[in-house]
């Protein structure tokens, strides 16, 4: 972990947010690289989830709604985590994660922890354990009373389901249909840790299936295979870093029935990344009770009228990102030195190709690069430049933030060897490998390799 928190500060994908004045806990802001390869994210996840999809529909919710939303979703009275406070330094703890289980019964906790030492201070004096909600509490309007008060949304499925009706309304769809949704989300955990992975300001990618009851096992597996997939195929992490993880009913968050996650083979461990859950017509139910709105579907063909089960799939940003920086990291031994590389997919990679004359101070060569550069950008725009230092310095930066391939533009590029005339070097990162081909050959590489 650390030399990946090391690498991410670096070379600019992760920092952690107010830094200058000493950083606060569970908050972290992405850098010029970070935020590339997190839109990288985003968009595929976009594209195969909404866009590549007949039935799927995309909204984007504001951060803060009514609070009676949180207290027809459950999570005013149950969106809690169990703590455990020391009564000798004041550290808190999550008590299921110092009991080293997934189980969230209090009484079962309180059993395990029964002998249990302050792992800050080394004191048998740890109160019981006791439920604590996560819930960011904010005021909107000048009064900050109980009345204006609402909360920062714990999770982005709240207005899918309140849009729900809308969507019907607009787009007419019919079952099954999908709404998805990226966007940031907000819980205080108590103790949050481990870089990205375990923060207070979150983003999810969350999409809502709405089906017929009967339907929901295949659905569910089919959404549980989509994740799995999306991991391998699109994002190119190994296999052995996944592993299936489903929940006991004691670990199950207050609306699920049945909950699948993937967990990721993180520096920490092995831990949650992307969860399947089946919510049944929980949300819906709750939401037509609590607003007094039509929240069922009619089937035109059996003319039955109910409320759709939902099928949801879920997943974090961020740690999406940490598994794919985890998974890529890699050293090896490239000319007698150790290096360090990124083996990002090309698709999700910050910089797709980076162009470099060989030398810096002879115009022509520098002329010749910036023509290749603009044309190469035509097929992507994420083409860097880099003139600065050693050409194998160059390479090692591109290597660090995962940048498939580096073009050399060097004075055979200008004909001093007649029959190497308008070819250029391409060098591969995972391999260290440099070959001679014309323009459109690497041209074609790139397009290939992004696709
Ligand atoms: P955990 O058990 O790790 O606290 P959870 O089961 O509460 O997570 P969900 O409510 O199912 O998580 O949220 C869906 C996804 O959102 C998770 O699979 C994870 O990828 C992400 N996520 C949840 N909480 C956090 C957090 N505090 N920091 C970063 N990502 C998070």
């Amino acid at each position: 972990m650390e030399k990946i928190v090391s690498l991410a500060k670096r070379r600019g994908f992760v920092f952690p947010a107010s830094e200058i004045y000493g950083g606060l806990a569970g908050f972290w802001d992405y850098g010029p690289q970070g935020v590339e390869l997190v839109n990288n994210l985003k968009q595929l996840w976009w594209r195969k989830m909404v866009q590549e999809q007949d039935n799927i529909f995309g909204v984007d919710g504001a951060i803060i709604q009514s609070p009676k939303l949180w207290e027809a979703s459950g999570h005013v009275a149950g969106f809690t985590d169990p703590l455990v406070d020391c009564k000798n330094c004041g550290a808190r703890h999550r008590a299921d994660h110092l009991a080293g289980t997934d189980s969230t019964d209090i009484a079962e906790l309180t059993k395990l922890l029964e002998d249990t030492v302050c792992p800050t201070c080394g004191e048998k004096t740890l109160t019981p354990p006791r439920t604590y909600n996560m819930m960011m509490k904010t005021w909107v309007g000048p009064i900050e009373d109980d009345s204006a008060r609402t909360y920062l949304r714990p999770e982005t499925a709240g207005s899918i389901f309140t849009n729900f009706k809308n969507v019907m309304d607009s787009m007419h769809p019919k079952l099954p249909f999908g709404i998805a949704q990226i966007g940031k989300a907000f819980r205080n955990e108590i103790a949050p840790r481990d870089f990205i992975f375990r923060v207070r300001e979150l983003e999810q990618m969350e999409m809502q299936y709405f089906i017929q009851a009967k339907t929901q096992d295949e659905v569910y597996e089919a959404w549980r295979q989509f994740a799995w997939n999306f991991m391998i195929t699109e994002l190119g992490v190994r296999e052995e870093n996944l592993q299936w993880h489903e929940h006991e009913e004691n670990e199950r968050a207050h609306y699920a029935a049945a909950a699948h996650d993937i967990y990721f083979k993180f520096p920490h461990g092995f831990k949650e990344l992307w969860g399947t859950h089946n919510r049944t017509d929980f949300d819906l139910t709750n939401h037509a009770r609590a607003s007094g709105k039509d929240l069922s579907y009619l089937d035109e063909e059996t003319k039955e009228r109910f409320i759709p089960y939902v099928i949801e799939s879920s997943v974090g940003v961020g740690r999406m990102l940490l598994a794919v920086l985890a998974d890529a990291y890699r050293e090896d031994d490239l000319g007698g030195e150790v290096r360090t590389y990124l083996a990002l997919a090309p698709k999700i990679a910050p910089v797709k190709a980076m162009v470099s004359p060989l030398l810096k101070n002879k115009p022509e060569l520098v002329l010749k690069a910036r023509e290749v550069r603009a044309e190469l950008k035509k097929i992507h725009p994420a083409i860097a430049w880099d003139d600065n230092g050693n050409i194998g310095k160059r390479y090692r930066r591109q290597d660090e933030i995962g940048t498939p391939f580096c073009v050399t533009i060097d004075f055979d590029t200008l004909g001093e060897t007649p029959e190497l005339k308008d070819t250029v070097t391409l060098r591969h990162r995972d391999t260290g490998e440099q070959e001679r081909l014309t323009l459109s050959e690497v041209a074609k590489r790139i397009r290939l390799a992004i696709e």
